[in-house]
Formats: structure tokens, C-alpha cells, sequence
């Protein structure tokens, strides 16, 4: 071999080497981003929060399309009044200020107790009763999904609230958390209450999908869903879709079940039969959902 051909190939053997550096590198940059693209698939791209929690609480339906309680006033829409150790949130605020406000006397809640609002989305059936709540107790801060219009926040405002848009996943008190916005459609913003022994997943109308956003409420919070209540959005489902659903909950650990509000008959009844005692019917007034030192969450029945 001459010279020439000699530093040819020591030329070929340096250009391998440069090209497999290179291509290591490439490789090696690429490990992050799609091991980056592979949790954020997973959901654990969105924070994880902290393990704090509320020991101790209780939950009553203020405003809902059913009711047991004859004294209550009751009309299409929803709404719940967490109480917690140190602070009380009023989960939306049901259609009509009136009857929120109606329900509340009766059941002896005062609003002036209430210190946060949280709106689930913009339909009427959920946001409506805000504007009378905001004259009895115009200092609130009320957490409204990122995409309200500019124009509702600004109605908020003019009562002297503070308003919070959410545009990601929050911790808005010790262990209660909003998830960031979901859509199909819609968009709405759901409340996990995270106790000791499990997590609450609260939801309003359930638009974007009631097994979605568990599986959002799992993902975001690397925590089992314990128990579903809220409106889950079914009542124009058909037998075998729900039955989908059911396994889905199933699959996914839910313990307990308390629907209402948008869930519908059919649903219902269904919800009922497969999980039977961990099923909850719950509704205005009844029952109370309590938890603390007693696991599950225990029915009380009546006011407290
Ligand atoms: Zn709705
Ligand atoms: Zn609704």
C-alpha cells in the first residue's frame, strides 16, 4: 500500500470514528426527549403534587335534580359545599342564586362561612347561582377554569372577589387540588380531595369524558381514585356503553361511586348494581359524605 492509499484509509478509519461520535451524541440527546415523550404520553409530564392532606372534612349537595329532602328547593344544576378543617369551598354554585341561597338557610350553612368557589365550567347550571352568593359575600376567591371569557372575570371582579384563572393543575388548600382544564367540547376543570386513606375525584357535569378525567386524576396525582361523585354525564348513554365505563372504573380501582346531577336513571341503576354497597346515592342533603378517622367515607344522612 502507497502512502497515499495509506492516509486514505487512515482518513476513512478517523471519518468512522468522527461518525460514530457523532451519531452517539445524537442518540445519547435523543434518550431524554423520548424518554421526555414517553412520561408526558404517560401523564407524568404534568406535576406531581405534594402529598399533603385533608384528614378531616365533610361533603353536602346544596343544589342538585334530585332531591330526598322535602324542605329543599330543587331544579336542574349542581353544587357542593365542601367543609374543611380550616376553610370551606362552595365546589360551582347550581343555576339559580335563589335557591342556592334558599337551600343554604334551610340547612342552616351560612354563606358568609364560604372562603373559595370553585367553577367547574361555563354552563349555566353551574355557574348561575355565583351572582346572588357574590352579594351575600362579595370578598371570595373564586378559581375559574383559564378559558372563561375575559368578560366573566371581570363581573367576578366588580363585586370585590378575587378571581384565579386556572391554567394548570393547582393545589388550592392542603390537599385540594384543581386538574388543569380538560376538553371535549367543553372545557372543565375537576376537584381531587386528597384524604389520608384515598383520593375524592369531584366532578361537575363530566364533559370531557368521566373515564378520562380519572384516568387525568390518577396520572397528575400518581394516586388511586377512591371515590367518583359528581355528575358523570351518562344520561344519554345506551346500556352497553355504560357497561364499558363500569369495567373502566373497575379496572381502575374506584372503590365508590356517588353519582348525581347529569349521571341519569339508566346509569344509575347500573352503577348501583355493580357496586352495590359502595355505591352512594347521593343527592341534596343526603347523604352528608364525611371522612376522617372513618374509612370510606361514611354516609351520615341529614344535616350536621
Ligand atoms: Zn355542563
Ligand atoms: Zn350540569
Amino acid at each position: 500500500m502507497n502512502q497515499r492509499m495509506a492516509k486514505f484509509y487512515y482518513e476513512r478509519g478517523s471519518f468512522k470514528v468522527v461518525k460514530m461520535l457523532l451519531l452517539s451524541m445524537i442518540e445519547l440527546s435523543l434518550v431524554p426527549v423520548l424518554l421526555g415523550l414517553v412520561l408526558y404520553d404517560q401523564g407524568l409530564g404534568n406535576p406531581v403534587y405534594p402529598k399533603s392532606e385533608q384528614s378531616q372534612g365533610r361533603l353536602i349537595i346544596l343544589y342538585d335534580n334530585n332531591s330526598n329532602d322535602y324542605r329543599l328547593k330543587s331544579s336542574w344544576g349542581f353544587s357542593c359545599l365542601i367543609k374543611l378543617e380550616e376553610k370551606t369551598i362552595l365546589f360551582d354554585t347550581g343555576g339559580d342564586g335563589g335557591i342556592l341561597l334558599y337551600n343554604m338557610r334551610v340547612l342552616n350553612k351560612d354563606p358568609k362561612t364560604i372562603d373559595r368557589v370553585v367553577l367547574s365550567h361555563i354552563h349555566g347550571d353551574h355557574t348561575g347561582g355565583l351572582w346572588s352568593l357574590l352579594e351575600e359575600k362579595p370578598n371570595l376567591k373564586v378559581y375559574i377554569p383559564g378559558s372563561f371569557p375575559q368578560e366573566f372575570e371581570q363581573r367576578v371582579k366588580k363585586y370585590g372577589a378575587e378571581v384565579v384563572r386556572v391554567n394548570t393543575s393547582l393545589e388550592i388548600d392542603r390537599g385540594i387540588y384543581l386538574t388543569e382544564e380538560m376538553e371535549n367540547g367543553i372545557k372543565e376543570q375537576f376537584l381531587l380531595i386528597h384524604t389520608s386513606k384515598g383520593m375524592i375525584l369531584v366532578t361537575g357535569c363530566a364533559h370531557p369524558g368521566i373515564v378520562e378525567i380519572i384516568e387525568k386524576a390518577k396520572t397528575t396525582t400518581g394516586q388511586d381514585v377512591h371515590m367518583v361523585l359528581g355528575g358523570f354525564h351518562l344520561f344519554s348513554r345506551g346500556k352497553k356503553e355504560i357497561q364499558e365505563i363500569i369495567h373502566s372504573f373497575l379496572d381502575m380501582k374506584v372503590q365508590m361511586v356517588a353519582p348525581c346531577h347529569c349521571t341519569g336513571d339508566l346509569a344509575m341503576a347500573m352503577f348501583k348494581d355493580a357496586y352495590g354497597k359502595n355505591f352512594i346515592k347521593i343527592c341534596q342533603n343526603t347523604p352528608q359524605l364525611c371522612w376522617g378517622d372513618e374509612w370510606p367515607p361514611s354516609p351520615l344522612g341529614g344535616e350536621g
